[in-house]
């Protein structure tokens, strides 16, 4: 049950009122930092800039102290981080952001300087596993226990839900960094990516699609061949994970995807690359469905933080 003394709605008769979470959407560039019980229910909201770990983690507990002193406490605090992060709680780094490039962000304990601040519990996952557990709670996936949602800007990142739990295993996924065919005759772009190359976000990314073409994304218009291209490997992409994770449903966001164009051709390059091989009706019959876009627009990634404290709290009260 609540915490809340005030501002807190009177609950249903019958029924107790929702827990008040705090969300973090942890960036590269900024931390969107709210408080609420759903993302149609948030009672504060602010944007902070990432500058330094201690600069800006102070600002972030500020701002739930302060969240916290006027609505009468919250429950739990779920973050949805920019990584890689250490993800098992048998390793030393767990709750850590690793062995990211970000100057200064490696080896940062994100998780527990937040909890051990505000002596709350704190569930940390990767941006896309939070944001595919808003789509899940709120969204585009609500009634699913299988799919990917995978966000295609500057990088390329992919959260999986897997028969009802994100999925983290080794680490957790890298769906950016698979491996695809590279035509280097058709395409002699050598790819974006630091580690790799010619990775999926080394091919796809919004950084890639601005090295190949000499102009950022939003300036190539519909009919330029960029997009075939582009639509071609991120359906390499998707139909790969469609033979690997058999997802229910792909939903695809991400500053590249404002293209409203690059979704049909996305679609039927996918279906081309399957060729009829995975028979399912969802996928050949309903593709439109099968991939689409997230629901939760520019709210996605502090959802994503809310769901994770909600799921959290719901664990911690049996
Ligand atoms: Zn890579």
């Amino acid at each position: 049950m609540s915490r809340g003394r005030r501002g807190t709605p009177i609950a249903p008769a019958g029924r107790q009122a929702a827990a008040l979470v705090g969300g973090v959407e942890a960036g590269g560039t900024k931390f969107v930092c709210a408080v609420g019980a759903s993302p149609d229910d948030l009672r504060a909201r602010v944007v902070l800039p990432t500058t330094t770990p201690a600069e800006t983690l102070a600002a972030v507990i500020a701002f739930f102290r302060a969240q916290s002193a006027r609505l009468g406490g919250l429950a739990a605090i779920g973050i949805g981080s920019f990584g890689p992060l250490g993800l098992n709680p048998a390793e030393t780094d767990f709750g850590h952001i690793t062995s990211t490039p970000k100057p200064g962000w490696q080896n940062v304990d994100l998780a527990g300087a937040i909890g051990r601040a505000l002596q709350l519990p704190v569930a940390l996952d990767t941006d896309v596993n939070a944001a595919a557990l808003g789509e899940h709670r709120w969204g585009a996936a609500q009634g699913l226990d299988s799919f990917v949602y995978l966000t295609v800007g500057t990088g390329i990142g992919g959260g999986v839900m897997a028969e009802g739990r994100l999925l983290h295993g080794l680490v957790h996924p890298e769906i950016g960094h698979m491996r695809l065919p590279h035509d280097r005759q058709a395409d002699p772009f050598a790819g974006a990516c630091i580690f790799h190359g010619d990775c999926l976000e080394g091919l796809a990314s919004g950084l890639a699609l601005a090295q190949r073409w000499n102009a950022p994304a939003q300036l190539l218009p519909p009919a330029h061949p960029a997009w075939r291209l582009e639509a071609h490997y991120l359906a390499l992409g998707l139909a790969n994970l469609v033979c690997t994770l058999s997802p229910q449903r792909l939903l695809l966001g991400g500053g590249v995807m404002r293209q409203r164009h690059l979704l049909p051709m996305i679609r039927q390059a996918m279906l081309a690359h399957l060729n009829g091989y995975v028979r399912a009706s969802s996928l050949l019959e309903r593709v439109e469905e099968y991939v689409q876009a997230p629901q939760l627009g520019e709210n996605a990634g502090v959802a994503g933080g809310l769901a994770l404290a909600l799921a959290l709290d719901r664990r911690g009260r049996g």
